[in-house]
């Protein structure tokens, strides 16, 4: 057997998985499951793909259930397929988070060779040196320590790979580059890896409803897949009766979200509310704004109830803390230089052109998401008086 068969078993979101299973993969969703049904390993798949999902359910963040053979392969075409027919984004972005989780922590147990051959796989140009090149110092209290690694990875490719990742600390500005390589250790060559394979697990979303209803029709004729879709739907049932939504508890309404708040806020919360997956200083923006805004403490947890990681208990204590800490919330500067500014995105005039002020004849700028939050609610407030106005004079 190669090692790029082995690969692709152990990881068959390569691209190599056409090259040794082409033959399956390109197969249609219906004849795929229909095949599958005849092969001794389907009842272990069923049971291994269901227990997946109910981890993913239950938020555990790594899966320990997981066997590394040729019957990989099926579970992961397997698992996209049932992702396309349940087509609900929670539950992709849950599979998403613990798949590419379980990925991760398989892949930095991975040899040095093997990395580098799923790299080239990936078509990304990476260098590999045996012996470890010093790319830095970190200076701690008492000491220095040098910053080594056998890892180098082309400019474009490391920003490709990046894209999704806003942590501050991956940005290119923050990383050792030399030659037109940036110099990356492989914990966090394999995260960008992670990232990867998150995004290949998004791609079954898809916005052609008729395509997905129709082929769910089709497949749910096949009588034991029927049962594994089923037990599948009510799991998550269950589980998301605990997730409690926003629109409903009567202080976070989604026409509020809309009218009040900014984009960069707006975008967060529907981040949130499709259950990805935000980065940590997103949450921390959302956390902020919402406590300066006096939301109460178990309104805010419902709206992180939507992530994928949620802890009630965990959440419930942090934002009782950032609550006593009482922190200031993010202006718009901050949140222009962190990325998360969605002023052009939502093409939203009071963002962009700012405000005028009649008394001082000028247009302000928006330089706070809170001066936002007023001043939205003055043009509410003007509009609904005006209205009040003309109804009662009709009644005269
Ligand atoms: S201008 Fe300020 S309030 Fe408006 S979207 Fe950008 S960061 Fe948010």
């Amino acid at each position: 057997m190669s090692d790029s068969f082995d690969l692709v078993m152990h990881y068959p979101w390569l691209p190599l998985l056409k090259d040794y299973y082409g033959e399956i993969s390109e197969k249609s969703p219906y004849d795929f499951i229909s095949d599958f049904l005849s092969k001794e390993f389907k009842d272990e798949i069923f049971d291994r793909v269901s227990e997946i999902f109910k981890a993913a359910f239950d938020n555990l963040e790594n899966y320990s259930y997981y066997k590394l053979d040729h019957s990989n392969v099926y579970l992961y075409i397997l698992m996209k397929i049932l992702l396309y027919i349940l087509d609900n984004k929670h539950i992709t972005n849950r599979i998403a988070n613990l798949y590419s989780k379980i990925n991760y922590y398989d892949l930095i147990e991975e040899n040095d060779y093997n990395t580098f051959q799923i790299f080239k796989e990936l078509n990304l140009d990476i260098q590999y040196s045996e012996k470890e090149i010093q790319y830095g110092l970190k200076i701690t209290k008492d000491y220095f320590i040098k910053l080594e690694t056998n890892f180098r990875i082309q400019i474009l490719d490391y920003l490709k790979l990046e894209n999704n990742l806003r942590d501050d600390y991956r940005k290119l500005v923050n990383m050792p580059i030399k030659n037109g390589y940036v110099y990356i250790q492989k914990r966090n060559l394999m995260r960008l890896i992670q990232e990867y394979v998150r995004n290949k697990i998004l791609e079954v979303e898809s916005e052609d409803k008729s395509s997905i209803k129709n082929l769910r029709k089709v497949l749910l004729k096949i009588e034991d897949f029927k049962e594994l879709y089923y037990k599948i739907e009510s799991s998550w049932k269950e589980r998301k009766e605990e997730i409690q939504y926003f629109e409903d508890t009567g202080f976070i309404k989604a026409e509020n979200v809309n009218i009040i708040y900014p984009p960069c806020m707006k975008e967060i919360l529907l981040k949130a509310k499709e259950g990805q997956n935000l980065i940590h200083i997103e949450r921390l923006v959302i956390l902020f704004f919402l406590l300066a805004l006096n939301y109460p403490v178990e309104e805010i947890v419902k709206i992180f109830s939507y992530l994928p990681d949620f802890d009630k208990e965990k959440t419930t204590y942090q934002v009782n803390f950032a609550k006593n800490k009482e922190y200031v919330p993010h202006a718009c500067e901050t949140l222009k230089s962190l990325d998360l500014c969605m002023a052009k995105k939502y093409d939203d005039p009071i963002c962009i052109d700012g405000y005028y002020i009649k008394k001082r004849n000028e247009y302000k700028k928006i330089n706070h998401p809170l001066s936002y939050v007023r001043r939205r609610r003055f043009i509410e407030k003007v509009k609904a008086d005006f209205q009040n106005k003309q109804n009662e004079n009709k009644d005269e």
